[in-house]
Formats: C-alpha cells, structure tokens, sequence
C-alpha cells in the first residue's frame, strides 16, 4: 500500500517509471482503439446527458449571436423559470457575459484567466467554460442551499482502475481477473488527492500472465506471484475505506474512466472469487461520459490521453499502471470540478445489467463498504 508521501516521491518527472515500456501501445492502432472503444461503451450505452454536468442545470437553452469567425457558440443558460426571475439582473448579466466569452479569442480568454489567477491551460472550448463558469459563481448571490446544489454533492470521490489479465486480443468471453486494486482519494471540498491504496492481486483462473498482460500494464509474475487473491485484497479495501469513515460520516462515491470497470472486471472477478458483487460499486460516476457532457466532447474523443491533452495536461507516470491511471484520472476529476462540473453519478449495475442513471435521479451517496459476502 503506498502513503501520498511515498507516491511523490516515486512520481518525480524524470523517474524511470514514467517511461513507457510498451511502446507503441497508446498510439491508435487498431487493437488499441477498439479496445478504447468497447471500453468507452459506445455502442452499447445509451447517451446520459446530464443537464447539471453540461453546466446549464435544468435551464433552457437559447443561442447567443456567433461568434465573428462564425464558429459554432456554447449555448448559454436562459433565465431559469424554476426560480420565477425572468427579469433578474443577476441572470441577464451572466447572459451578457457569457455572449462575450463567446466572441473572445483563445489569447483573450487565457488573458483574462490569467488576470483572474485562473487556470490558463487547455484548449479554447475549455477555457470558455472556465470563465463562464467563474463568472457565474462570481455574479450569483447564492444561498447556502443552491451552493450545495451547484457544487458536488460528494465528500469524497474514489478513483479506482483495475489492471486485468489479458491477451492481445482478448476473445469476447475473456475471464479477465483484477491483477491491480488501486484507489485514489479525491476531497471535493479541499480539491486535492489526499491518499492512495493499491494492491497486486493474484489471479486464480489463469495464474500465469501472458506476455502482452505484462508489456501493456508494468506488472510481472514475481508481483503477482507475491500478493493476495482478491477476496483477502477486497477485504483489505472495505478496511481502508471504512478507516476513512466514508459512506458513514462522509458521502463519498467511485469513479472510473469508462464503463468496464466494475461492469466488466469486478463484476466478472466477484463470480470467479464466489463472491456477491459489493453494495458500494453498484453506482459510480464514469468521467469519460461527464466530461463528453460537461465540455461538449464528442464520446469518441473521451479516452484518457485526450481528455488530459485537451485540458493541457501531459500524463504523469505510466500508463496501464492501474495507480498511475487512477491519479491522472484524478487530475481530470479535480480540474472539472475546479471548471465548475458537479460531477454525479451516471452509470450504475443492476442485477449484472450496466445502465445509465436519469440526471433527474435524486444524488446518492455509496452505501458503507461491508466484507465482502459470498454468492450463497
Ligand atoms: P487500462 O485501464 O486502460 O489500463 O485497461 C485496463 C485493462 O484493460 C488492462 O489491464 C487490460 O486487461 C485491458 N486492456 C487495456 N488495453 C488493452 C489492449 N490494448 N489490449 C488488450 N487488453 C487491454
Ligand atoms: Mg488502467
């Protein structure tokens, strides 16, 4: 298990870990992207389109004047009927504010940011949203209600992404088993990572991994070889998250980059291990899906590397380590709450089914984590 502190240090820029052994595999070549793509659940997933994460609640939409280079403009938010103030000043300021963010050039806006001791990085449809996003909190006299309702509603956010077994390209009915158990601990009100766990974890079915498993992901026979299998590790994660009182004290939720995470690989490893699937992973928020919303990104142009690259943030670490993505799925998380994104719950598992949850859904936290419970 890693300590924050410990972490640091092995995440310096120029450590060794930060090289990618295997070469060529983040590029988009074929079994790469389609693994991508199944694991962005495009074709299988319904649209969830939550209103609070495109950053307009339940408003209607009007469009503002476009801009001069007749680019296409973000929607702005109407006057909100639900509180009744068509004519409210405070509202038609943000109106007028946002249509000049709309007609600002990348340099402007980065000016402007910069003058704001504001993030200045990110490509331009990011910025704007930074500013319309300041500028609305700025304006709006909130009461202390609608301030917990446009901030999130979670304490604390999980970020896990498991490492599994795998073949270069994995058959359909492929037994993956979590070989990594890695979580890293978001503060939604402090907005920084505050600790990380992380587990190897021994795979049982197919206890030796193939070549390609170890290229991709950094983890050797010796780790795996050394560790617990997965009912003794799952114990040990329900431990660390009830040390951190969440889900008694603090309202806390998962989250995960894509859908596979727990309706593929947890969901898969609990039938193996014998075990029910935990009451605490059956909802989770999956960022690939908020972000698409939240910056208007097409669901193709979601997966990690470009979600980073668009906020102008360079991956820290190794990719495929199951730790190392879970932190800069992290950074992600951060800078969208940072930009204003509430950031709910979105996908949920019901009775091994994977479903979106309705944006009309009342928000939720996660169960308390329980030992985990045999299938009979
Ligand atoms: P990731 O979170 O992207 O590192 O992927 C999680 C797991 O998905 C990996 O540990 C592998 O089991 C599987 N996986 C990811 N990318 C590939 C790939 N290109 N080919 C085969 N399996 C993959
Ligand atoms: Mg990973």
């Amino acid at each position: 298990m890693f300590t924050e502190k410990a972490r640091a240090k092995t995440l310096e820029p120029n450590s060794p870990r930060n090289i990618t052994r295997a070469k060529g595999l983040q590029s988009n070549n074929c079994p790469h992207s389609k693994m991508e793509e199944q694991k962005e659940n495009i074709h299988h997933q319904a649209e969830n389109k939550n209103p609070s994460e495109s950053g307009v609640r339940d408003t209607p939409l009007v469009k503002t004047a476009g801009p001069q280079d007749g680019s296409t403009v973000d929607p702005v938010p109407a006057v909100s009927p639900s509180h009744g103030e068509f004519s409210d000043p405070v509202y038609k300021e943000i109106a007028l504010a946002n249509g000049h963010i709309n007609r600002m050039t990348r340099d402007e806006l980065r000016a402007k940011l910069y003058e704001l001791k504001l993030d200045t990085r990110g490509v331009k449809d990011v910025l704007k949203k930074r500013l319309k996003s300041y500028y609305k909190k700025q304006k709006l006299t909130l009461s202390a209600a609608e301030a917990e309702k446009t901030g999130t509603f979670y304490d604390f956010i999980c970020v896990v992404d498991f490492e599994a077994t795998c073949e270069e390209s994995n058959p359909l009915d492929f037994e993956h088993e979590i070989i990594e158990f890695p979580i890293v601990l978001i503060d939604t009100h402090t907005l920084e990572i505050v600790d990380s766990f992380q587990e190897y974890v021994r795979p049982e079915v197919n206890p030796k991994l193939s070549d390609f498993c170890v290229q991709l992901t950094g983890i050797t026979q010796k780790m795996v070889d050394d560790a617990d299998t997965f009912p003794s590790v799952l114990r040990r994660v329900v431990s660390w998250l009830q040390e951190k009182e969440l889900g008694t004290k603090h309202r806390y939720t998962l989250l995960t980059d894509g859908s596979w995470d727990m309706s593929k690989f947890l969901n898969i490893q609990c039938r193996i291990s014998g075990l029910r699937y935990p009451a605490f992973a059956r909802k989770w928020i999956n960022i690939r899906k908020s972000y698409g919303n939240f910056y208007k990104v097409p669901r193709t142009n979601t997966k990690l590397s470009s979600m980073l690259e668009k906020l102008g943030l360079k991956y820290e670490g190794r990719p495929h380590c199951g730790l190392d993505d879970a932190r800069n799925i992290a950074r992600i998380a951060l800078r969208m709450l940072q930009d204003g994104c509430p950031l709910r719950v979105n996908e949920h598992l019901h009775e091994g089914q994977l479903q979106g949850v309705p944006s009309s859904a009342p928000p939720e936290g996660a169960p308390p984590p329980h030992n985990p419970k045999g299938r009979h």
